[in-house]
């Protein structure tokens, strides 16, 4: 707001939503009173709408006597500090989550096993007896058991690629090359889903540290959303991929035509088992793996939605990055 449009007006009942209306004028009144408060956060909307988070901090005003003449009130504009706090507090939740997952995955595997094993010895037990209308009924549970034991499996195996993170040596990786191998990996599915491949993929392009096949695992998990999301729209569907280097930082990116990710889950994408896909479609942990891929490589992944679509970016730092760095360091 310019100064014309607040001189003289009421900050409290002007200028404050309504659930903080009181709290703020708790803290200036008891500066009118002579009391100091301690600092205080609160959220200011600007003419336009957005958000800025205050700290304030407010003391009395006193003339030459002592006496109480007013507040003065210093807000702070806390927004950034607020944002990167909140970023924080959401990677250490995603990772956390990455360890139990590991944890969880591992404990189960075992009575997995176990079931699917005992499932199939019965349903070779009972093949080889007479069929009556009982048998039939058994065979038929006992492969609907083998059957969901194997989807657990599934998902157990894609779970554990969190743990197996640690285990392998990084080495130089080149992104071009990465992503040409999940192309050629899954480029004939997506033709024949109707969908149109772009690349631009520079002609000079430096390495990054990380797994070959964990990246591509990424790029993998990436391609298959897009497609996933563009099942409904079949012409023009197209999927870009991008590869881009700047100041020592490698960015890939995947953007589809699948319509994007709706808002109100934008914040979950990167949970595991967050999924909006049908039951047996979806695990819920393709996101969150390349997540914590891309994490253990030093760089970052964000989703966004573009126009028409979703558009997935990693960032990852060069290996000269990595060079220069560990220079400075000294060593
Ligand atoms: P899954 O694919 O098994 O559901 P993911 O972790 O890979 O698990 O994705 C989580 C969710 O994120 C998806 O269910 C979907 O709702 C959303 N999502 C991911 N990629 C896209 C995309 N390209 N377009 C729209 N939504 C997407």
């Amino acid at each position: 707001f310019a100064k014309i449009d607040v001189m003289g007006k009421d900050l409290v009942a002007g200028f404050i939503t309504d659930d903080y209306k009181a709290s703020v004028k708790e803290v200036l009144d008891k500066a009118l009173q002579g009391e100091e408060s301690a600092n205080y956060e609160f959220p200011l909307y600007t003419k336009t709408g957005d958000r800025v988070d205050v700290l304030l901090n407010s003391t009395s005003r006193r003339d030459a006597y002592g006496q109480i003449i007013g507040v003065v009130g210093v807000g702070q504009d806390i927004t950034e500090a607020k944002k990167s706090q909140a970023q924080v507090v959401q990677a250490s939740k995603l990772a956390t989550l990455g360890e139990m997952a590991t944890s969880v995955a591992h404990e189960l595997n075992q009575p997995l096993n176990v079931i699917r094993m005992a499932a199939g010895n019965s349903r070779r037990r009972i093949k080889s007896q007479k069929s009556n209308k009982d048998t039939e009924y058994i065979l038929e549970k006992l492969v609907r058991i083998e059957g969901q034991t194997s989807r657990a499996a599934a998902i157990i195996d894609h779970m554990r690629m969190f743990g197996r993170k640690a285990e392998e040596k990084s080495e130089m990786v080149d992104p071009r090359e990465v992503v040409s191998n999940a192309l050629d990996l899954l480029g004939a599915q997506l033709k024949l889903a109707g969908i149109q491949v772009v690349t631009n993929f520079p002609e000079k392009c430096s390495k990054v540290m990380g797994h070959t096949i964990q990246m591509e695992q990424v790029i993998l998990n990436l391609l298959a959303n897009a497609r996933d999301a563009m099942k409904d729209n079949i012409s023009g569907s197209r999927i870009t991929l991008s590869i881009t280097e700047k100041d020592e930082i490698i960015t890939i990116s995947s953007q589809d035509t699948g319509g994007g990710i709706p808002e109100h889950i934008l914040s979950r994408i990167f949970e595991p088992f967050f999924t909006t896909k049908e039951m047996g479609k979806g695990t819920g942990l393709g996101l969150s793996v390349s997540y914590g891929i891309i994490l253990e490589m030093g760089g970052a992944i964000i989703a966004e939605n573009i126009t028409d679509g979703a558009k997935f970016s990693i960032t990852l730092p060069t290996t000269n990055n990595i060079i220069q760095k560990i220079d400075l360091m000294g060593i």
